[in-house]
């Protein structure tokens, strides 16, 4: 993937062998591979201290998933919604959203989301319950920034309706709540990568236990029998050991991808009234870095490929142009309904954003940028 490119879009950034090689050792003396292991168990209670609770909120648990995915699809699945339920999701995010509400049997039912945060804020939410009823929501921590979890607590405590989160990309900015559940993503192109693997972070204990058995074919208790329908999808011990050694490196890797924002922000400052960041209520370092540049996004794309720095349309196209989702949107005016979404789409660009990005690279982006804006 874009090998001949100067400048890469990403570069994963795991531990060396040598990181991961104590955390190896414990799992070769113990002979323990899966199943809810000793370095899983670690992990998962590292990772309950390492997503803070916001505010005065409750004790979150936290279970271990083959993927972000298989995360979302345990959460949906043992909520107890009714069959055929309608779960609001925005356009404008990884088709994985869509597809773990369909996988778990249930309607996604399309929203259009912020023009400036890019997500599907709680407002939205509001607005659209008044329009169309839904039992459940999934809101997208969009290119890793965090959702608002006052807001979305208050939806979920207000309307009654379950919130599960995808913030994927957000494993380390992202908190927890009261009310909200969140599924995390350790894949290797996100800032937490461990190479493959999920989390869900909820406060609802009982709820963790379920999704638990769901990863586990639906085994709960002694005795060898299933009392739902799951699957597999339990994180392994190596990836549970790679999890502990990213842990230890997280700081590093968080402070380097910091730096490189600093300096974006510096060398596009001049660039200001041609493209726009995307919004957010507080600081935040992007899982990808996506650009605004009002339906430029092919030139830009053209110009940096010609200058070898490799771009990605991240989140594009929309879920609706997707040829196996757009069902989900028959019999809808996109530009009505979607009005936001349709601007993003041309528009829209992810940069070269990595901690391996040197000043030189930065500038070169910006300077390419520059010819074509
Ligand atoms: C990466 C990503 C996913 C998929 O995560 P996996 O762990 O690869 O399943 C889902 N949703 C969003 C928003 C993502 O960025």
């Amino acid at each position: 993937m874009g090998e001949d490119y100067k400048i890469q879009c990403l570069v994963p950034d795991l531990p060396s062998p040598q990181d991961m090689l104590p955390f190896l050792e414990e799992m070769h003396s113990a002979r323990w591979y899966s199943n809810f292991g000793p370095l899983c168990k670690r992990f998962e209670s590292e990772i309950e201290k390492f997503v803070p609770v916001m505010g005065n909120g409750p004790r979150n648990t936290v279970v271990s998933f083959t993927s972000a995915t298989t995360a979302l699809e345990a959460a949906l699945s043992v909520l107890g919604l009714r069959p055929g339920a309608r779960v609001l999701v925005p356009t404008l995010t990884f088709p994985a959203t869509a597809t773990a509400v369909l996988n778990a049997g249930f309607i996604p039912v399309l929203c259009d989301v912020d023009a400036e945060q890019w997500d599907l804020s709680a407002e939205l939410a509001r607005e659209a319950l008044k329009q169309t009823p839904f039992d459940a929501v999934m809101p997208v921590a969009v290119y890793g920034k965090p959702i608002d979890v006052l807001a979305w607590d208050d939806f979920a405590a207000e309307t009654g309706l379950p919130v599960v989160v995808d913030a994927a990309a957000a494993l380390g900015q992202q908190k927890a709540g009261s009310h909200i559940h969140l599924a995390f993503s350790l894949h290797a192109t996100k800032p937490f990568s461990v190479g493959e693997g999920g989390l869900l972070v909820t406060p609802d204990a009982n709820l963790a236990e379920r999704a638990r058995s769901w990863s586990n074919f639906g085994f709960a208790g002694p005795g060898g029998v299933i009392s739902q329908v799951g699957t597999n999808a339990k994180m392994g011990e190596f990836y549970a050991a790679t999890g502990l050694a990213q842990l230890a490196r997280w700081n590093d890797v968080q402070s380097r991808r910091a730096k490189v924002m600093e300096m974006y922000r510096e060398a596009l400052a001049p660039l200001s009234n041609a493209i726009q960041m995307q919004a957010a209520d507080g600081e935040f370092i992007p899982a990808t870095f996506v650009l605004n540049t009002n339906g430029r996004a092919q030139a830009v794309a053209k110009q940096l490929a010609q200058d070898g720095i490799h771009t990605r349309f991240w989140y594009l196209p929309p879920l609706y142009e997707h040829p196996a989702l757009v069902s989900l949107a028959d019999g809808l005016d996109h530009s009505v309904c979607f009005p936001v979404t349709e601007q993003l789409k041309t528009s829209l660009i992810g940069l070269p954003f990595h901690a391996f990005l040197t000043q030189e690279d930065v500038q070169l982006v910006c300077s390419s940028l520059s010819a074509v804006l």
